[in-house]
């Protein structure tokens, strides 16, 4: 039965919706069913990488729906092997699996560490050692990585094998390192627990560290990879590769699609019969994701980026400046920015959507600012306009 009074009556309460309903997008904008314009600084969550209905992956899905859908995995897919091709060509790795979403891909990786160590004779090492703030999705064992307790409470016991450390805690980590630890996983740059940029000597030592105890270093680039942070992969700022990477959001530029990288070492121990998927990888999802690939690896598009994630750095600490009653601090790295506010972040990003500006929420009180990467200036200034009058607003809610 449906009602008129409440149109999410039948949708599980999993989320506090906004209220406003968009039918159309182009580029960084949004518009509702009465044409109402909004700029869109949440990109579907760091996903629409070149905005909305980007001409060329609008044709690539085009294209491909005439064609093929859907083989499954048994038989060959040339477009998937190409991206393998380019994912490798692009990165450390040596060997892709493709995942439908993030957590898969998070999934993937978390089996992967464990199966390298039973297959080379310790099958006790089993250990994954995260960080406070992180967010790795929301698979049984994604919400057991990340450790937040407002996602593993009420869903049974906690899974084994993990260990959750505080952030940049290096005499802790040390401590924490013994025979039957696996792995080291960290996102690069912290996206949803709140934009915290992993120094790059910290990701240095984490290399160190994983090769003195024989560990595997995992990154979780489902965030901050694909140019988010002006290079194609978060890491490369560091020059500290790892041994398996995850990736998705921005990977498809709107289409669900998700991967995990690794080294041949690291992952030639997934064999037939120990992992697999129906849907990842498909034709249409690699369509998509090529065409993807193509446009946000291109040189131009991150050398744009950085520019933009410089001047909307120089554009946010201003803003700081203007407004100190409002904000706490700006962090974060590329175009993935947040604000530590002093109001209720929710409340703000309500009066955001009032100033026609979406924005993100994220763990510590923060707001996100996640851009597609082709955002120009002009937008910028408008965003920065945009919060200048949601900061005068918010002030209510500070005195409140
Ligand atoms: C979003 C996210 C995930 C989960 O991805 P889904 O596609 O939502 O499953 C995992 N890790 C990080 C760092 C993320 O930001």
């Amino acid at each position: 039965m449906t009602t008129d009074s409440d149109p999410l009556a039948h949708l599980m309460p999993t989320y506090k919706r906004a209220e406003e309903v968009f039918v159309r997008g182009e580029g960084c904008y949004l518009y509702t069913e009465t044409g109402e314009k909004y700029l869109d600084c949440v990109a579907g969550i760091a996903t629409n990488a070149l905005g909305h209905v980007h001409p060329k992956l609008v044709a690539a899905l085009k294209d491909q729906a005439d064609k093929l859908w859907h083989t499954s995995n048994m038989f060959r897919i040339p477009a998937q092997e190409k991206l393998a091709d380019q994912l490798c060509a692009h990165s450390f790795a040596d060997l892709v699996f493709f995942n439908n979403s993030g957590t898969e891909a998070v999934e993937t990786a978390l089996k992967m560490a464990r199966k390298y160590h039973a297959a080379n004779g310790q099958p006790e090492r089993i250990d994954i050692i995260t960080f406070q703030g992180a967010f790795h999705g929301r698979t049984y064992g994604a919400v057991n990585a990340g450790g937040n307790p407002a996602y593993v409470e009420g869903f049974g016991p906690r899974m084994p094998g993990f260990i959750h450390l505080p952030f940049g805690d290096h005499e802790a980590l040390k401590a924490a390192i013994g025979p039957t630890t696996a792995a080291i996983f960290i996102e690069p740059v912290q996206g949803e627990g709140g934009a915290r940029a992993v120094p790059d000597q910290c990701l240095r030592g984490l290399r160190e560290l994983c090769d003195e105890h024989g560990l595997l270093l995992i990154y979780d680039e489902v965030q901050c990879g694909m140019g988010r942070t002006g290079k194609l992969w978060a890491y490369e700022w560091s020059g500290a590769a790892p041994d398996i990477m995850t990736t998705a959001k921005a990977l498809g530029g709107g289409f669900p699609v998700g991967a995990c990288l690794s080294t041949r070492a690291a992952g030639e121990h997934m064999i037939p019969g120990t992992h697999g998927t129906t849907f990842g990888g498909n034709p249409l999802a690699m369509a998509v994701a090529g065409a993807a690939f193509e446009e946000i690896s291109k040189p131009e598009t991150l050398a744009h980026t950085q520019k933009m994630s410089n001047y909307l750095t120089q554009q946010l600490e201003g803003l700081k400046q203007r407004h100190p009653d409002i904000i706490e601090e700006v962090r974060g790295k590329g175009l993935l920015m947040g604000l530590k506010l002093k109001p209720n972040n929710r409340e703000f990003m309500r009066l955001a959507r009032q100033n026609q500006l979406l924005i993100a929420g994220g763990g510590d009180n923060l707001v996100r600012l996640l851009p597609p990467l082709i955002v120009t200036e002009t937008e910028l200034s408008e965003a920065i306009e945009k919060l200048d009058a949601t900061c005068v607003a918010a002030k209510d809610l500070v005195e409140a």
